[in-house]
């Protein structure tokens, strides 16, 4: 997701990994598995993994949600799944409370957070690495904002905030405002459209450790949290928007075609 005409450009979330696995004897997880992946640190001994052929990480790099940075850290990219691939399009499952304290779990939370932060983005979904589960991070810093006009980040009520892991997702809204606003994904590579989002939203899911959680976000924050969720639905910004307001990045400061929503709140 992302942001204002070119507050699109620096919030894509990221994305990465491949996808994988299968096999064995962990619970549920494992039969629904098809993970992607090509990135050691992803693999354990409770999966087998099924390499996937990579992607050039400049393409990736240039629709991160922080392109400056992003185009710094390319080369720690690895393969992201992209549109097409069905695990990006179908129901990701909720990971049970009892599997959440395993070794399996924890350590695709830490590849998430790891994955999230080398793109560098601001929120990753499990399904994006290749993973059929419901589980959602999401951090937004001082330096990430700062690579962003003041007047973007603003407008867009962009405000840093610590990380958050969250399982088992559960959004609502708390408002009927919205806004309208530039996003991306990486999982739809080079390209931005208006989507419109909820101000006001309520998350409630499990940390981590499988404390109940409850997270209250407005603006921005918001709009990475439905961005997210939205993942876990199998439901990619595209599905959602304003279809003649889809562009190329290197597109995305020409004006919006006529007859389109102003970006903005509503
Ligand atoms: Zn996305």
């Amino acid at each position: 997701m992302e942001t204002l005409h070119r507050l699109s450009l620096r919030l894509i979330p990221v994305s990465l990994v491949g996808k994988c696995l299968t096999p064995t004897p962990l619970p549920p997880i494992s039969r629904s598995f098809r993970m992607p992946m090509s990135k050691p640190e992803f693999i354990t001994s409770n999966f087998s993994f099924i390499a996937r052929k990579s992607i050039s990480s400049s393409t990736v790099a240039k629709s991160g949600w922080l392109l400056g940075l992003g185009q710094k850290k390319r080369t720690s990219l690895q393969d992201i799944v992209k549109a097409g691939d069905p695990v990006l399009h179908e129901q990701a499952r909720e990971v049970d409370p009892e599997e959440i304290g395993s070794e399996t779990i924890q350590k695709i939370i830490d590849d998430m957070v790891k994955t999230m932060r080398m793109a560098p983005g601001v929120g990753l979904a499990a399904p994006q690495i290749g993973i059929p589960l419901r589980i959602i991070v999401l951090e937004d810093t001082k330096e990430y904002i700062g690579y962003a006009p003041k007047e973007e980040t603003k407008a867009q009520d962009r405000r840093p905030f610590d990380l958050l892991v969250i399982l088992n997702p559960k959004l609502k809204k708390k408002s009927n405002r919205t806004a309208f606003f530039f996003e991306g994904c990486l999982s739809v590579d080079g390209f931005r459209a208006v989507v419109e989002r909820y101000l006001d939203v309520e998350v409630t899911g499990l940390s981590r450790y499988g404390q109940p959680i409850k997270v209250e976000a407005s603006g921005w924050q918001a709009r990475i949290l439905q961005h997210e969720c939205d993942h876990l639905d199998g439901t990619l910004y595209v599905d959602k928007m304003v279809p003649k307001t889809f562009r190329a990045v290197e597109n995305l400061d020409l004006p919006l075609a006529e007859g389109c929503p102003k970006l903005g709140n509503r």
